[in-house]
């Protein structure tokens, strides 16, 4: 059987676009074949908004690729002429020495960021919409903000296809294989041969990459939307995106109102609770809006009092919370993309240049040493 294509991309969520779209625009001949549709909401990138920041408590050397994804964002909303990513300021909140604020303070003093330091009264001062701790401070990442994860798909998918991408929806894939030169791909209708494939399918990777079997674990996540009830107006002025480190109570998440649903707010891992990748997503249940409405209610009494409606969504973790990017060890025609661990799209736009350029390449001028499967799995 010939070649028919040169790079398949499995999975067209989050990274499987924008690797779609980053393939096809150097001249590739792509495929991408998705079992649902954009952005649908079994996937992990739905939901309105996405936090992006640039100074990173979970390891400095993300910096160098956030810089690189700031870049892409600006240069896909030139291409699309739409908004994507949103300035607001990320405010993380917590004790001096919890993990997010000094983790990011010193990801900010390695790679010189602009950050700033808020004690408790400058905080309640500047930002009126957070009730906060004696003791507690604010970093404030004014580079941080938000990315819409529907529109930037949208967006990938819409220059993937302008560049000659065929993408197939409603059709998942059974099984690929590495044989000889090039991979089979089987789906629910048809056989296709290509050079090479990108498997990004997200809380499914592992039915696809075998090596990820109870290694990349899909989790059930929950958010909510939250509504004033004394008029308190929520804009990012007053409120903008958020971290906070509860200490054992975990870490949140949240944004200001951009949209009429109100303000939104999810634990980081919720309840770090598995989830089968086939089943529909677990209702959102009396514990889960409990825990949520507690928060709110301790931390955000003026801009969030009312759930105006939760939802639920899923992380893919793997052990160490970092990104696999790699190429599959025993088959080398197969790049893998699990980039989740709650933490993925905001790097969306770069990820997906770096899997273009491990699929047409072989390698990459992207920082990705921290992604290999070698350092994630060290024993095999
Ligand atoms: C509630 C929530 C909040 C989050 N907040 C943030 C945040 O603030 N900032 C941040 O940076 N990240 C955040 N994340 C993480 C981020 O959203 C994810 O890292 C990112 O969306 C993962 O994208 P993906 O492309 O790997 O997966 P997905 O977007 O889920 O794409 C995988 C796709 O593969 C398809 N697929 C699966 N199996 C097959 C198959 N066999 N054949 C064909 N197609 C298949 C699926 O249908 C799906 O469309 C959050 C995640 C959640 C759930």
């Amino acid at each position: 059987m010939s070649v028919e294509f040169d790079v398949a991309v499995i999975g067209l969520g989050a990274m499987g676009s924008s690797a779609a779209a980053f393939a096809a625009s150097r001249g590739a001949k792509v495929i991408g074949l998705e079992a649902y549709f954009p952005a649908h909401p079994l996937s992990s990138s739905h939901g309105d908004s996405r936090l992006i920041r640039l100074g990173y408590f979970e390891d400095p050397s993300y910096v160098p690729l956030l810089q690189r994804a700031y870049e892409n964002w600006r240069a896909l909303e030139a291409q699309l002429r739409t908004d994507i990513l949103t300035v607001t300021g990320v405010l993380q909140i917590g004790a001096p020495d919890s993990k997010i604020v000094s983790g990011t303070r010193a990801s900010c003093e390695m790679h010189g960021l602009a950050h700033q330091i808020l004690d408790k009264q400058e905080m309640a001062r500047r930002f009126p919409a957070f009730a906060l701790d004696d003791g507690e401070i604010g970093l404030l990442d004014p580079q941080g903000g938000y990315v819409r994860p529907e529109a930037a798909i949208m967006g990938y998918l819409k220059l993937a296809a302008e560049h000659g991408a065929a993408l197939h929806f409603g059709e998942p894939v059974l099984s690929i294989d590495q044989g000889g030169n090039g991979v089979t791909i089987v789906s629910g209708t048809a056989t296709y041969r290509a050079r090479k494939v990108i498997v990004a399918t997200g809380a499914w990777i592992a039915e696809l990459v075998p090596q990820l079997r109870s290694r990349a674990v899909p989790i059930r996540q929950v958010v909510a939307w939250y509504q004033p009830s004394d008029g308190f107006v929520a804009g990012p002025q007053r409120m903008p995106c958020f971290l906070r480190d509860d200490g054992e109570g975990g870490s949140y998440f949240g944004f200001p109102n951009i949209g009429i649903d109100g303000v939104k707010v999810g634990r980081h891992a919720h309840f770090r609770e598995p989830i089968d990748p086939r089943a529909p997503n677990p209702p959102v249940n009396e514990a889960d809006t409990a825990l949520l409405d507690s928060f709110v209610r301790k931390r955000l009494p003026h801009a969030a009092s009312m759930r105006a409606r939760a939802t639920t969504c899923r992380y893919t973790m793997l052990p160490s919370e970092d990104f696999l990017i790699d190429h599959v060890p025993g088959a080398p025609d197969v790049v893998v993309s699990s980039a989740c661990s709650g933490h993925g799209f905001k790097f969306t736009s770069v990820i997906g240049e770096l899997l273009a350029d491990l699929a047409l390449e072989g390698g990459s001028t992207l920082p990705h040493g921290l992604f290999s499967f070698a350092r994630h799995f060290p024993n095999g």
